[in-house]
């Protein structure tokens, strides 16, 4: 058989509020442009993330009934906890309520003002995390990542030479951790080789610099160094992600993105002393060690998460109908980053609307028009989310690139949804010349893509 299924089937359903392009356009310009803004019921196919939206399987459920809330020493920690170990391999293990807390710790517990951190292309909160303790975020993605047409297998790796010389002309000392994004959301959900991970590990541990994984999409990247990297083609998944953090020191993680969980994450290392410190940080803002922040039935959650999520049929359907979506727009003239990474497909907003100039937003344009007419939930990833604005001129400078992220969020939507995703993209690429750009009405200093406001210019 060549048709791939959705290797599940479905035992509980939410439905959908269908709206009209009418509806849907006013509930957008009272939400300020910012589809961030919009209540959740007013939206069709919701590709907002795919954090923390996945449908658990009813052993997650059954999980959560087995939570056990004790405050300390929770048999559900012990079960997240041998989890961990056994698909990640590290020895300290510290829940948190979800990735950016783990963040938090580690930059907290590793860095200061003035040092630099490289990464292949640092997500926002993580880049957030790293200036906040006054340490500067450079990311050192490799040149064909910033090329959104040419297709190349791994457009998430990171650019070895580069770190190479920054490591020469800034100074070891000043690189507490070099951290790697896998797979890399901000620049495409493109996945990083394996080649690419024992290099930059070589690099690292050559001068004695921790490895950490920023590891969202562990089980993505794997699945796709099975498909694309020569000598992987037939090993187990799970044994191709122990291959991964076996040339890492330790990890960051969102549960909510491929622990198949809707809440979580946790922060691991190899680093005795450095768990000790973060277990002291943990208690302050997060909980006692054995909960850091969760309730136990999410730990209980995510122990059975990150051992489904390395089912091949999972991955298999998963990342089929992520590339599904791609190629069929693709295919009716919509740019997009070639290939279609792990999670989400990601339009060229700044080729598909040349009309419209990045400092006009053009990718802001894409994610309303998308929202009126499909009731379809995208995201900016380009100018409004990564730009910065100087706060003494108010000049703007723009991103490298202009993307919409359509996430899918895992095991929610069905191949008509899809279907249907394919008919509105295109229905509007039909009258894209007539649409113009945006401008900022309202913005804060820090993420500024949560909660600005927009204004159509004509
Ligand atoms: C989502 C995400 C984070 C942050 O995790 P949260 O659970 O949202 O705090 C960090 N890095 C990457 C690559 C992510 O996708």
């Amino acid at each position: 058989m060549k048709t791939i299924i959705e290797p599940f089937r479905i035992k509980v359903v939410e439905p959908i509020r269908m709206t009209t392009p009418e509806e849907r356009a006013s509930l957008l310009a009272e939400a300020g442009y910012n589809v961030f803004l919009l209540r959740s019921e007013d939206v069709l196919l919701d590709l907002l993330t795919d954090s923390g939206t996945s449908a658990m399987s009813a052993e997650q459920w059954a999980g959560i009934m087995r939570g056990d809330e004790s405050y300390a020493g929770s048999p559900s920690y012990y079960r997240f906890e041998e989890a961990v170990k056994e698909v990640f391999g590290f020895e300290q293990v510290i829940p948190t309520h979800q990735g950016r807390a783990a963040e938090r710790i580690l930059f907290e517990t590793l860095c200061g003002p003035g040092d630099l951190v490289p990464s292949n292309t640092h997500f926002d909160t993580t880049r957030a995390n790293v200036e906040a303790v006054g340490a500067q975020a450079v990311d050192l993605l490799v040149p064909e990542g910033l090329l959104p047409a040419e297709p190349h297998p791994f457009k998430g790796n990171l650019d070895v030479d580069r770190l190479r010389e920054l490591l020469e002309e800034e100074g070891v000392d000043r690189v507490p951790l070099v951290m790697l994004t896998l797979t890399n959301n901000s620049g495409g959900g493109q996945p990083v080789s394996m080649a690419n991970i024992r290099e930059v590990s070589q690099l690292c541990r050559s001068h004695g610099i921790p490895l950490y994984m920023d590891a969202c999409r562990f089980a993505e990247n794997s699945y796709l160094i099975r498909l694309r990297e020569e000598g992987y083609s037939d090993r187990p998944v799970a044994e191709i992600a122990r291959e991964i953090f076996s040339y890492a020191d330790g990890c960051t993680m969102s549960a909510k993105k491929d622990g198949l969980a809707n809440i979580g994450g946790f922060v691991a290392t190899n680093d005795a002393e450095l768990a000790r410190k973060q277990r002291n940080i943990l208690i302050l803002t997060e909980g006692f060690p054995t909960y850091g922040g969760l309730a136990g039935r999410d730990l209980e959650a995510i122990a059975i998460g990150l051992r489904e999520v390395l089912d091949e049929d999972y991955l298999e359907y998963r990342l089929a109908s992520v590339r599904y979506l791609g190629e069929r727009i693709a295919a009716g003239g919509v740019p997009i980053v070639q290939p279609p990474g792990g999670h989400a497909v990601y339009i060229d907003a700044a080729a598909f609307l040349p009309h419209i100039p990045p400092l006009e937003l053009p990718g802001q344009t894409v994610v309303t028009e998308l929202y009126i007419e499909g009731g379809i939930r995208g995201v900016e990833v380009g100018t409004v989310m990564f730009g910065r604005r100087d706060p003494k001129t108010g000049e703007e400078r723009p991103a490298p690139m202009e993307l919409v992220r359509l996430a899918l969020p895992r095991r929610v939507y069905t191949q008509s949804h899809v279907d249907f995703m394919v008919e509105a993209i295109l229905d509007f690429a039909d009258r894209k010349e007539s649409v113009g750009g945006d401008r900022f009405t309202y913005q804060e200093e820090v993420l500024r893509h949560f909660t600005a406001r927009f204004e159509p210019l004509d």
